[in-house]
Parts: C-alpha cells; sequence; structure tokens
C-alpha cells in the first residue's frame, strides 16, 4: 500500500477518513469533494439532491450512470409473458442505472440498486450544504460498473418467471456522484423515505 499525504487540496487542511477503502470524502474545513486513488488525490464532483424533508441526518453517495441494458439472451422456466413484457418495457430504453457507493453488503447494494433502476428516481441539484455529515464512498466508480451487473441480473431474477438465464451487455456513460439526504435509523443509514 502506498503512503498518501492525506491533505485536502483546497484548503490543505488533514483529511480523516473513516473508512480504509474510501474513494470519495469531502473536506470537514472547506467542503471540497475529494476523490482518493492509488495514484493521488483530486478534487472532484458531489451533486447533492434537494431534501424533501427538513429533517434529516447525513447524505448517503451514489453513483446514478446514464446507460442501456440490452438483454440478448432470456431464458426461463416459467412462461410469464407478463414478466417477459415488463423486462422489455424496462430496458427497451436508456435509463438511469444506480448504485450506492457507502459501505453496504453487496446484497443490500444489488436490491436497493434495482429498486432505484425500476423506479427511476431523477434527483434534484441542490446547493452543496456547509453542514451535515457526507458519509464516504466506499465503492469506485469502475467497481461500481461491474456491481451494475449484479443488480440488472437482481432485478431480472426477481420477476415470476423463474429466471434460467441470462445475457445482457451494458452501455454506460461515466457515472456522477450524487448525495442523498439519509436517515440514520436503527444503527444504519436509510434514504430519505420519499427517495425510495
Ligand atoms: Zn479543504
Amino acid at each position: 500500500m502506498k503512503l498518501l499525504a492525506l491533505r485536502c487540496p483546497t484548503c490543505a487542511q488533514p483529511l480523516k477518513p473513516q473508512n480504509p477503502e474510501v474513494v470519495v470524502l469531502r473536506c470537514a474545513g472547506c467542503g471540497t469533494a475529494v476523490s482518493i486513488t492509488h495514484t493521488g488525490l483530486t478534487t472532484t464532483t458531489i451533486e447533492f439532491a434537494a431534501p424533501d424533508v427538513a429533517k434529516f441526518d447525513g447524505w448517503l453517495p451514489l453513483w446514478v450512470f446514464n446507460g442501456r441494458v440490452t438483454i440478448t439472451s432470456r431464458q426461463t422456466q416459467g412462461g410469464n409473458k407478463q414478466a417477459e413484457q415488463d423486462a422489455q418495457q424496462l430496458w427497451g430504453y436508456p435509463r438511469r442505472l444506480y448504485v450506492p457507493a457507502w459501505d453496504l453488503p453487496t446484497a443490500a447494494a444489488c436490491q436497493l440498486g434495482g429498486d432505484l433502476v425500476q423506479r427511476q428516481p431523477q434527483f434534484q441539484p441542490t446547493a452543496a450544504p456547509s453542514q451535515g455529515n457526507f458519509v464516504e464512498a466506499v465503492l469506485a466508480p469502475e467497481d461500481a460498473l461491474k456491481l451494475l451487473e449484479f443488480v440488472v441480473f437482481n432485478v431480472e431474477a426477481g420477476r415470476r418467471d423463474w429466471l434460467k438465464e441470462l445475457h445482457f451487455t451494458i452501455e454506460a456513460e461515466p457515472p456522477q456522484l450524487w448525495a442523498l439526504p439519509a436517515l440514520w435509523v436503527g444503527g444504519e443509514w436509510h434514504l430519505q423515505p420519499v427517495l425510495k
């Protein structure tokens, strides 16, 4: 492991990541969003989504891709026409594709990503807040793209037609990192309910 001097590129204040896997965090001093890779530190951009409620506890990072999923083969044992139509309806268009970037078990991340893909929420940007805990992103964009495959698979396996085999391709632009208002409940983070 290469040791980096973890100082904010803008104000030089020391950065103190909570998680050793951190890839994006916010400087506690000046609020600059900082991306950490094996080659070093750079400033980056976080889009903050306007909250619908006054009270929330922090901001959760979410990668949002614009992309297109093309199902090349979908074999099932069920013969459920509705499920087949739903699949065509969902993937027949370019879509927003979502991958949670905070520290979350893979199964939970895929579930949430799948929920969001089916809901297609569009977030309204707001000015970067001066206050509020931004939960560190621990998933790099290239890993988010890999996880996206599991998100797609999860959505299709969730249909009621006994998925047997699935082949698809994903074409996606580089993702944007969004910060979503979130509540801290029962010892874990939850996206603000209205966004779910
Ligand atoms: Zn700073």
